[in-house]
Order: structure tokens, then C-alpha cells, then sequence
């Protein structure tokens, strides 16, 4: 059985309860981890606490040396955990690789930046004084990630918050926490100090609350569902803690009339059906214009129907797994259902796929909706499966004001060779990232967050560093 990494011993928990952890392309159980309680939490953040100071005072060049440790730990585990993200979450093994390779990536690109700290040097207009700025982590840090792409939304946190001298408590989803559990284990042989990286399972409903509010916290980092996210900010309010929310999406893509429509609709169908449609940053509504719309969307049904193959997660061929859960697959479905008994007519997929061993799994196929009602579920809900409503416009007015007709603002794209076009969607749409041209895909290099009820706080990039130091002011008399 898994356990929980706390004061740098692996533990269960008093009571010897556990969650079991089930492959959802079988139900098979492949795992179980500790049911963690409120005692299991207060352990985990009392040792980060303790931890704290000795690794805020680590110079930054020892920091960086034991996270270049911790990614070579991280890329001779890749298969390991590859195997066991496969597993849990359902994704195929190939993209599970890609996933836990990209943890030991945000390590070095993070460990690259931890003896890179500094503050600034201000005169005042008394010549016998002067102040400085210094950066100081930001303390103790829950971070809490949901089960889409469990590894790199912990590295996203843990990275940036070890570079900055945070300690951190990490809460993995309860039906994705076997993978992060071994990746931990991982990257805390490097010889972090004990107390440095803990982690704690357990359900969110149990124990969220109890990390959240916990006193010892300074900082909470959360992904996951917009209703999620604002619980845990009202929580947080309770101490005053800060937090960074990476919330849910409604990601738009404006087709234009001169886009080249094989690249539009390959990036459609990458940005839709990838992790089986179980991503933030994703295409969840595409806006075409008239001119080109058939070919378009013939296009993209095309590809729904001939690239996305579904299958068990270890089979080479695998382009889409299951969903996650029963309840993921019964949304997408109902979502579906609610756009057709209005009238959207579906050009691909739509219907739970028979035989071939996927009556087992929670398998939904790649689906693509034309006609849709602008006030059916899947226009104003974020779809969080592989099925996208096509909508047509007349031009790109229309398509941007459609697009920001949502209370999200995560990512967004548009395909044109008009720069004019391109300048205007990246100026005018509400969102945290922009692509032209190109596949919806985050850059280590880029800062990511999102707008509106998206959430806020940014994660990658230099940036991602701000949200775990504080900045402190100094001022120097001549004694
Ligand atoms: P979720 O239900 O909000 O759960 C996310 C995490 O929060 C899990 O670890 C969950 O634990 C925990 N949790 C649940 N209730 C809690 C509480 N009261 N206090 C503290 N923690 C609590 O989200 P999900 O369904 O796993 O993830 C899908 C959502 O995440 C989608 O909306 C997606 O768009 C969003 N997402 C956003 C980004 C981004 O970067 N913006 C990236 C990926 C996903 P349990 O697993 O035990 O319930």
C-alpha cells in the first residue's frame, strides 16, 4: 500500500482506514493509499512548518543543486510512475510518459531560477538612509490538485515553492494519488530535509477544510473546480491566507475565413480530445466563420472519427482512454443529450462505443456538435469530456463577443492569416492565454493562470515564482 510522506517518514494513518484506487478502464482496484484525517493534516503541517525556517535560510545555489538531483530521481522514475498514472487516471501509457517526464522539467526549470532571488537597492531622500527590497518565501504552502494531469499540476506548485524556500503539504486528488505518491518519493530522495515535502491523502470533503484553515498555512495553491476554488477562498479568508486558484475553462477558438483549415482542425482536435477532453486549457468552443464552416467541421468529424481511437490505456495504438469516472462520463453524456433535444446535430461520436472491451470502462467517444442552441449546457457549462459544439459567425465581432460570453477565461486561440485579426482576438479575448496559429499547449516558459472565474495567480514562468515570496521593505539609517 502507498503511504504519506510526513516529517520525512512514510506513514498510514492511526486509524488504518484507506482509499482504494480503481483502474477506470476496468474498475479493477490497482491500489490504495491512507484515508488521511485531521490529525494526519496537523502532522504534515506542523512538520512544514518546522521545517521552514532551515529551508528558507538554505542559500538558493544548495537549493537548486538538490532539485537538479530531484529531476534525474524524476527521469529514472518516468516509467514507474508512467505506469501507475496510466493506471489510476486511465490516459494512455504514451502521454502518462510525456506527463512525468515534464515533472523532472519543472524541476530543473525552477532549479535554474532558485539562486536567481534577489531585491533592489532604493534611495530615499534623506541621504543618510536608504532601503532595500528582499524576497522572502511566502512560508508554508498546501497545495491541492485534482486528477486530470495529477503530476504536472503538483510540479507546477512544488517546483516554483521549493526554489522560492517554501515548505509544502501536498493534497493529491483521492482517485489520482498513486502516481504523485511515487513521484514524491522520487524527488525527495535527492535529501531534501525532512519536513520539507509532505503529502497527505484523503478526500477533499474530509480533510480540504482542515489544510485549508489550518493556522500554519500560509499559502494555498489549488487546481480544480471553479465551485472548489471558491469554497477554499471564503476558507482562506478565515486567516487571511493567500491564495492561487487554477479553476475550470471554456476555452474558445475563432476560425477565421482565411485560417488554414487542416492545421485549425488538427489543433481543434488535439486542443479537444487530448486526455480524453479532461483538460483545463482546452478547445470547448469553436467559433467558425461562414465561408469555411462545412469544410471545417467536415474536417474536424473526420478526425474525430478516424484519429481518435479509444482503447485500453497500454495499448500502442490508444489515442483516447476512458473517462476518469462514472460521474464524468454521465455529465458529458447529459451535456450531449441536452444540446440535441434542442435541436444540435451531432457530426461525430455521440454515443457510448459497444464491444471491442470498452462496455467495461467509462469510455466516451470523440463527438462533434453543430447547430447548437447558445443557451444549451454545453455553450454555457464547461465540458469537461471530448465533445465540442461548432458554432458559425459571421465575422470576427461576432466571434469575439460570443467567445467572452462566458463566466471563464482560461485560455483561447484563433487561427487567421490576418495579423490584423490575430492582434484584435489577443487583445480583446478574456483569457489568460492566447495561441495563433497553433495547438493549445502551455509553455514551461509562459506564465499560465486564468481571468473571470478561471481563477487567478499564475503558474510557469519567472512569474510563477512571485506568488510564493513575499517582498519586504528594508530601510538602512547610518547608525
Ligand atoms: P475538484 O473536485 O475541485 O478537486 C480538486 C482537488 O480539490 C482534489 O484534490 C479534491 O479532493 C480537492 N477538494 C475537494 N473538495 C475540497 C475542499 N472542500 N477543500 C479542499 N480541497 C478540496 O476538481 P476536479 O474535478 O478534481 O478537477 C477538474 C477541474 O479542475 C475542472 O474544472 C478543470 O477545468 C479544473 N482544472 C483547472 C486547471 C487550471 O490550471 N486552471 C488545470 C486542471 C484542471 P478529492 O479528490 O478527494 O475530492
Amino acid at each position: 500500500m502507498a503511504q504519506m510522506l510526513i516529517g520525512g517518514e512514510l506513514v498510514g494513518t492511526r486509524s488504518g482506514a484507506t482509499i482504494k484506487v480503481r483502474n477506470p478502464a476496468s474498475w479493477e482496484v490497482v491500489g490504495e493509499v491512507p484515508r488521511g484525517a485531521g490529525a494526519d493534516v496537523d502532522a504534515a503541517v506542523t512538520a512544514a512548518a518546522k521545517a521552514l525556517p532551515g529551508w528558507a535560510a538554505t542559500p538558493g545555489t544548495k537549493r537548486a543543486r538538490l532539485m537538479h538531483e530531484a529531476a534525474r530521481r524524476m527521469h529514472e522514475a518516468v516509467d514507474e510512475v508512467a505506469k501507475l498514472l496510466a493506471q489510476e487516471h486511465g490516459k494512455p501509457l504514451a502521454h502518462a510518459k510525456l506527463e512525468a517526464g515534464r515533472v523532472a522539467e519543472n524541476l530543473e526549470y525552477f532549479a535554474g531560477l532558485a539562486d536567481k532571488l534577489r531585491g533592489d537597492y532604493i534611495p530615499l531622500d534623506d541621504p543618510a538612509k536608504f532601503g532595500i527590497t528582499m524576497r522572502r518565501p511566502v512560508g508554508v504552502v498546501a497545495a491541492i490538485t485534482p486528477w486530470n494531469f495529477p503530476l504536472t499540476l503538483f510540479a507546477n506548485k512544488l517546483c516554483p515553492a521549493l526554489a522560492a524556500g517554501c515548505t509544502v503539504v501536498l493534497k493529491p486528488a483521492s482517485t489520482t494519488p498513486l502516481a504523485t505518491q511515487r513521484a514524491i518519493e522520487a524527488i525527495s530522495g535527492a535529501g531534501f530535509p525532512a519536513g520539507v515535502i509532505n503529502t497527505v491523502h484523503g478526500s477533499g470533503s474530509e480533510i480540504g477544510d482542515l489544510l485549508v484553515s489550518h493556522p500554519r498555512v500560509n499559502k494555498v495553491a489549488f487546481t480544480g473546480q471553479t465551485e472548489t476554488g471558491k469554497r477554499i477562498m471564503a476558507l482562506a479568508a478565515k486567516n487571511v491566507t493567500r491564495v492561487t486558484l487554477e479553476l475550470g475553462g471554456s476555452d474558445p477558438m475563432i476560425v477565421a475565413d482565411d485560417a488554414d483549415i487542416r492545421r485549425a482542425s488538427a489543433a481543434a482536435a488535439i486542443g479537444r480530445f487530448f486526455n480524453a477532453g479532461q483538460a483545463c486549457l482546452a478547445v470547448k468552443r469553436i467559433f467558425v466563420f461562414e465561408k469555411v464552416a462545412e469544410e471545417f467541421m467536415t474536417k474536424l468529424a473526420e478526425r474525430a472519427q478516424k484519429e481518435w481511437k479509444l482503447g485500453d490505456q497500454f495499448a500502442a495504438d490508444t489515442k483516447m482512454g476512458p473517462l476518469h469516472t462514472e460521474h464524468q462520463r454521465a455529465e458529458v453524456e447529459s451535456q450531449v443529450a441536452d444540446a440535441v433535444k434542442r435541436g444540435a446535430r451531432v457530426l461525430a461520436g455521440g454515443e457510448r462505443p459497444k464491444g471491442d472491451g470498452l462496455d467495461r470502462g467509462w469510455y466516451y467517444p470523440a463527438t462533434v456538435l453543430a447547430d447548437v442552441p447558445y443557451d444549451s449546457r454545453v455553450a454555457t457549462e464547461e465540458v469537461f469530456g471530448p465533445a465540442v459544439p461548432v458554432f458559425i459567425v459571421k465575422d470576427l465581432d461576432e466571434a469575439i463577443a460570443k467567445a467572452n460570453a462566458t463566466v471563464y477565461g482560461l485560455g483561447s486561440s484563433i487561427f487567421t492569416k490576418d495579423m490584423a485579426k490575430a492582434r484584435r482576438a489577443a487583445e480583446q479575448l478574456e483569457a489568460g492565454y492566447t495561441w495563433v496559429n497553433d495547438i493549445q499547449v502551455a509553455y514551461d516558459q509562459l506564465p499560465f493562470g486564468g481571468t473571470k472565474q478561471s481563477g487567478f495567480g499564475k503558474e510557469h514562468g519567472v512569474e510563477a515564482l512571485e506568488g510564493y515570496l513575499e517582498k519586504k521593505s528594508v530601510v538602512l539609517a547610518s547608525g
